[in-house]
């Protein structure tokens, strides 16, 4: 039997726009449920750099990713959002009273009086490595959940990106040997952070990609090849790392009946869609002037949830009231 609930709101999308959303609908005294695809809330912050220090969240002067989620959902947990993870929000239903029916991808029903979109890129997976399914959790990792969790190993990094690139230089002190591949010699990171990796001890190998994986328990050898003299080399690693980059797709989000601009949701002052009761903050909103970052997502939320609030009881006002007590 699927699951059904009722909220007052519901917010789609865990990343950090809308673990603030959900720390505000508390605030306002509204339920909430919270809808992401991915395992885990964090958005891109907890799926593509945890470990990268943030410098530009207002009241932080530097703090990790993970560290800025972990605050963000304790923020939000004295009001007891429902977390729905690994679940996609599929359809959108209006109803004529103004609420909102949410199915998910796994048939969680969920009846709502608003809701708040915080879709960031989309729903995004990763690009796999050719032929290597088999090792996925098993040694293959697409993204590092925890630097300690290659406490002592022999990695190999498949990448030129800044992940890649930073993932061998947080895990320099870590893990017991390092290595970089890269199909191109040219990297498409930080010059400084390349730098810094071309002077540590993380052995660097340019034009070089993955030819197989083997391995009885686990991964035990990578055999590589250089794309330029088809020279084989074989390497022996424990952990394997393909930082390639992610597809990022708005999926299902494109059928709801809310205008989207290429891959941005419109919005207006009050950051609600052409739907009324339809808001949405962070990445995945467009309007004149729009800028990308953590801190507008904030204000965003803020924003909408607000307006959220007035939909769901035209009598409550705008502004919440100041948090200091
Ligand atoms: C490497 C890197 C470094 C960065 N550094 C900084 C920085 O220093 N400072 C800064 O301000 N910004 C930085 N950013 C940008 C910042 O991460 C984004 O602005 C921020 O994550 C946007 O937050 P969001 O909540 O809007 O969306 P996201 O973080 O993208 O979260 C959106 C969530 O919605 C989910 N979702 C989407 N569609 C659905 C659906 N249909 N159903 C369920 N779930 C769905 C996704 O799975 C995702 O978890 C960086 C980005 C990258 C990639």
């Amino acid at each position: 039997m699927a699951a059904v609930h009722e909220v007052d709101i519901s917010i789609v999308g865990a990343g950090p726009a809308g673990l603030y959303a959900a720390y505000y609908a508390g605030f306002r005294g509204l339920s909430i449920a919270i809808i992401d695809s991915l395992t885990e809330p964090g958005g891109q912050v907890t799926a593509l750099y945890p470990e990268k220090l943030i410098f530009d969240v207002a009241g932080f002067p530097a703090v990790k990713g993970r560290e800025l989620i972990e605050r963000c959902v304790e923020q939000a947990a004295p009001y007891d959002p429902l977390y729905l993870l690994g679940q996609r929000a599929d359809e959108l239903t209006p109803h004529g009273d103004g609420s909102f029916t949410l199915t998910t991808s796994i048939g969680t029903v969920v009846h709502t009086k608003a809701v708040v979109i915080t879709g960031g890129i989309g729903h995004f997976t990763p690009r796999p490595l050719p032929d290597a399914e088999d090792f996925e959790g098993n040694g293959l990792v697409y993204f590092v959940k925890a630097l300690e969790s290659m406490r002592d190993d022999d990695v190999l990094i498949v990448g030129g990106g800044d992940s890649a690139v930073d993932w061998a230089l947080n895990l320099e002190d870590i893990a017991r040997s390092i290595t970089l591949i890269h199909r191109r010699d040219r990297f498409r990171a930080h010059e400084d952070s390349v730098n810094k990796m071309m002077d540590s001890s993380v052995e660097v190998l340019t034009f070089t990609e993955v030819h197989s994986i083997s391995g009885d328990n686990g991964i035990e050898l990578v055999e590589v090849f250089n794309n330029r003299t088809d020279e084989r080399r074989i390497l022996k690693v424990n952990k394997v790392i393909a930082a390639l980059g992610f597809k990022s797709d708005l999926g299902p989000l494109k059928q709801w009946p809310i205008v989207i601009d290429g891959r941005h949701i419109l919005v207006d002052t009050r950051m609600q869609t052409n739907v009324p009761g339809v808001f949405s903050a962070g990445d995945i909103t467009e309007y004149d002037g729009k800028v990308r970052l953590i801190s507008v997502g904030f204000g965003e939320a803020a924003t909408a949830v607000n307006n959220a609030a007035v939909h769901i009881n035209p009598e409550a006002k705008v502004f919440p009231g100041h948090s200091s007590g």
